[in-house]
This record gives C-alpha cells, structure tokens and sequence, in this order.
C-alpha cells in the first residue's frame, strides 16, 4: 500500500427481494447497519408518489392520469439506515405514506409503467452514488432494477407469519384482514406487467417463517461476506 492509503473495499450491492410481512425492511436496515452500507427502501419511493397523487388530486383509478403527473412530484431518499428519511417537495412524508388510504392505492399506482421508470432512475443514481456499496429492498431489485447486484435475496414466508408481523407492526390490526389485504397486494404485484414481484433466477431464497430477525440477518450478513471475499 503507497502513501499509508487506506485499503479500499470495493462496493458491494445488495438486492433484498419479497413479498409483504417477509421482514425485508428490518432485515436490510440491521444488514446495512452492521456492515457499514446506506440503505434504500423503494417501497417508500412509491408510497411517496402515491401520497403526492393522492394529496394533488389524481384519480389514481385512471393509469393515463398517473402516467401523466409521474414526474411531477420530487422524492428524494435519505440512504442511512440508522435514520432513513424520505420527503416529497422538501415535506416530510415518513408517517403519511404508511396510512390504511396509500397502503390500498400504492400497487395501482406503482403498476403504471411511467412510474416505475421514473422511481426505478432514482433507485439506479442512488445505487450508483453509494460509496461503500448499499442495500435496496423492494419487489424488482434483483430483477429489473440491479441485475448486476452482487448479492440477491428473495425473502418469503407464510401467509400466517406475514398477516402476524403486519398485524403486530400495525399495533393490534385484526390479523384476518391484515392476512387478507396483504395477499391482495402481493396478488397484484405479482401479475402486474411491468416489472412484477418475482424472484430472480440467482437469488438465494430464504424463507423467514420460523426464523427469528437475527438469524435472517446473520445468514444475509455471511452472505454478503462471501461475496466479498469472492470479489
Ligand atoms: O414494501 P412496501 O410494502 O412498503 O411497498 C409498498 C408497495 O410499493 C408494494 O405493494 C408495491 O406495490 C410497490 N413496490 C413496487 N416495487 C418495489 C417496491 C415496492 O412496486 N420495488
């Protein structure tokens, strides 16, 4: 090493894909946290947008009025995973974008393709100016977002595990209709026709029913060692 330098680590890109209630988002913040990595959760991105739609007056039943403001609100993400922010024209939207009225809106309006490849360009810069390398959870990471990622995770679980943790999150919600709306929303995520919710082909799958969050964050974490060890 010249000049004392410091040895560099070369970024490492994380993909963590899945459906709802699968524990994605604590997992990549305790994933990132702990290995020095920013973080972005895309699911926020398009509850972000959704939130400006419904707040501006959209009719988010009609795609050819979605595709048309798709460019008009601006989000910008806060990548650290101890404090990730995300605001909508410089306001605050963390608490308003996890309301019952944009949780049952978000999956029309991120099914318009206008949208994703609005959200899908800030999700790629943020990826690109991530000096150490990030964590990016969503539905499409591994597949349509970051192919080239280094490592992806597709993340599942039962539905009784997913409506228990949702339930429990949403402090108390009744687990039935928790199960029923979250099966709804993974239903039409997975068969919208731009970039669905899928597992890509090289993603290692890990299924959380039975795990506790350390052990899913633990398996992830030596993972990514693996990964870096090979680069
Ligand atoms: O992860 P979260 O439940 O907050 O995501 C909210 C919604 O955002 C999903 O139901 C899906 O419609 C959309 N989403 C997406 N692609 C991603 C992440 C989220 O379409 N990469």
């Amino acid at each position: 090493m010249e000049n004392g330098a410091a040895p560099t680590v070369p970024a490492v890109i994380v993909a963590i894909d899945g459906p709802s209630g699968t524990g994605k988002s604590s997992t990549s913040k305790a994933v990132a946290a702990q290995l020095g990595l920013s973080y972005l959760d895309t699911g926020a991105q398009y509850r972000a947008i959704t939130w400006w739609m419904v707040n501006n007056g959209i009719d988010v039943s009609d795609p050819a009025a979605i595709a048309s403001a798709a460019g008009k609100a601006d989000i910008v993400s806060g990548t650290d995973p101890a404090d990730p922010t995300i605001t909508v024209d410089g306001v605050d939207v963390s608490g308003p974008i996890r309301t019952a009225e944009v949780t049952s809106r978000v999956s029309a309006v991120s099914a318009v393709p206008d949208v994703r490849a609005r959200i899908t360009e800030l999700q790629r810069s943020l990826a690109a100016s991530a000096e150490r390398g990030i964590v990016v959870e969503g539905r499409d990471i591994g597949t349509t977002v970051l192919p080239d990622a280094d490592l992806k995770v597709f993340l599942t679980a039962s539905p009784e595990a997913r409506a228990a943790r949702r339930s429990g999150e949403l402090k108390g919600a009744d687990v039935n209709a928790t199960r029923t709306a979250l099966l709804q929303r993974d239903a039409a995520d997975s068969t919208r026709k731009t970039s669905p919710l899928a597992k890509a082909d090289d993603a290692v799958e890990v299924d959380t029913s039975d795990l506790t969050l350390q052990q899913v964050v633990e398996c992830v974490v030596t993972l990514v060692e693996e990964k870096r060890a090979a680069k």
